[in-house]
């Protein structure tokens, strides 16, 4: 694969990045596993000490590691400004509780004293996606630079920028070499990697099918894996919701980052006598969207990452329509060298749709009407993804009891989709496995190391 940075909205190929080989690999397991072996000696506040500068030096440099996002992918550059800031939080989140994370637990035991002490496991190797080009990276970067395991960073081939960008900050902000190599490497490097005795584990965030494909490798390795994969989340609205609030919050909660985001509310779900007003104030809000240039803070939505994806993305939707679902509004991808699709709704969609049980990656809604709270909760569990639901409901215990009922990792309610660095992110059935941010993220790869005296 060519690592490239290719403007999506005017198509212009920006930069290309040499591949990188497996001298290169080398290089960067050995410089990981010295400091691996190093940092076992060294105290967790000296790491903090530098994560505090690596934040600072985030926000420093905001404007650069935005721009080089919106270059890399399209994003809106607010939207990217935004995610510069959220890294820096989740920076300054493990810097600030790094210690406290890492700290010795007791065990209570009948039998004699024990606790265990968390250890680091060796280099990771994180394969990250092109929809949060910093964010995904410094999710699982940060944690683990606090547990003292090194990372190794392959990133989307379509972002090479921002990742090199923010490997080269790293260092800059004193990290020491191997904290975090990025390599523009293959697959089958990938594949060679986990398999090194020196890689204790691997996360990735992407696909089923690249999801699946890493998940093997570490298994025949007998490696550690964490997979944060798609999703198709639902936004319930139950009879008794805000509807002000409900129109407010529900178009931004799919055209976000062109509807790029895993956590998007994907599939809408009303209840009969509020079907048709729903639909007329998402087709109102969709049709005000205004979709152009990234740059310009007035634009509301930006291109599509990459010609692929918008190709992908319309093939999806015609095969919706002959496969009988109702455009109501959208499906057109614009007359322009950039990668633009037009914000879309569809509506009855039957279980034989083949988009039924698809994720959708771009600015494209679902709507679909129900009779009942238990058809509801029935429509949003028949899925083969679990990442992410909102529920709108004023009555605080009645969105809570829904919640409980929906096979997802995560619920929100009365809002759409949200990152925060103390909060859990992550899914179950198709959209992977583990956590990542919080404290679940930063004992995903670490030894929880038991010591027993009786
Ligand atoms: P993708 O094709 O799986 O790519 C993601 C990353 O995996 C890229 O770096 C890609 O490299 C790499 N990759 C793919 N197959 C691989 C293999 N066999 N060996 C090694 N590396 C491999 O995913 P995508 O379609 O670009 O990303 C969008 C997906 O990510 C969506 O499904 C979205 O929902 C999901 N996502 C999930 C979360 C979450 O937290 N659950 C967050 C964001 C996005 P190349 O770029 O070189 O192909």
């Amino acid at each position: 694969m060519a690592y490239k940075t290719t403007y999506p909205y005017t198509g212009e190929v920006l930069k290309e990045y040499d591949n990188q080989t497996e001298a290169d690999l080398e290089s960067a397991l050995a410089t990981g596993d010295l400091l691996y072996h190093e940092w076992r000696d060294s105290p967790v506040a000296d790491r903090a000490q530098i994560l505090h500068k690596i934040a600072q030096k985030i926000t420093a440099n905001r404007d650069d590691l935005a721009k080089a996002m919106t270059y890399d992918m399209g994003k809106l550059f607010t939207e990217a400004q935004g995610e510069v800031d959220l890294c820096a939080a989740i920076v300054e989140y493990y810097a600030q509780n790094g210690e406290k994370f890492m700290a010795q637990v007791p065990l209570e035991s009948p039998a004699g004293r024990a606790y265990y002490v968390k250890q680091a496991t060796g280099v990771i190797v994180a394969v990250e996606p092109w929809n949060f080009p910093l964010y995904q990276v410094v999710r699982v970067f940060a944690p683990n630079f606090i547990v003292g395991n090194p990372m190794i960073l392959k990133h989307a081939s379509i972002c090479p920028t921002s990742a090199q960008k923010f490997a080269d900050l790293v260092l800059e902000a004193g990290a020491p070499q191997g904290a975090l190599t990025n390599l523009f490497i293959s697959y089958d490097l990938v594949a060679k990697a986990i398999h090194d005795p020196r890689v204790a584990g691997v996360c990735l965030t992407g696909s089923e099918r690249g999801g699946a494909s890493v998940a093997r490798e570490a298994g025949d390795a007998l490696k550690k894996s964490t997979l944060e994969l798609g999703g198709n989340d639902a936004f319930i609205i139950l009879d008794d919701a805000d509807w002000d609030e409900v129109k407010k919050v529900a178009p931004g909660a799919r055209l976000y980052n062109a509807g790029q985001v895993c956590t998007s509310s994907k599939r809408f779900i009303v209840m009969a006598d509020k079907y048709q007003e729903f639909l007329e104030a998402l087709k109102d809000a969709f049709s005000k969207a205004k979709v152009g240039d990234p740059m310009d803070p007035k634009t509301d939505v930006a291109p599509l990452s990459s010609k692929s994806a918008q190709e992908k993305l319309k093939k999806q939707v015609d095969s919706a329509i002959a496969g009988g679902a109702t455009l109501v509004y959208g499906n057109g991808t614009l007359d322009s060298p950039g990668f633009f699709f037009q914000p879309t709704i569809l509506t009855d969609i039957t279980k034989d749709n083949p988009i039924y049980n698809q994720e959708l990656f771009g600015p494209v809604a679902s709507v679909y009407k129900v009779n009942s709270e238990e058809e509801a909760i029935k429509l949003a569990n028949d899925s083969s993804y679990g990442l992410g639901n909102t529920i709108f409901s004023s009555n605080r215990e009645h969105a809570q009891k829904v919640a409980a009922q929906i096979e997802t990792g995560m619920s929100f309610i009365n809002s759409g989709w949200t990152s925060l660095p103390e909060l859990p992110f992550g899914g179950v059935k198709n959209s992977g496995y583990g956590r990542e941010l919080s404290q679940l993220g930063l004992d995903a790869f670490v030894n929880q190391h038991l010591v027993f005296e009786p």
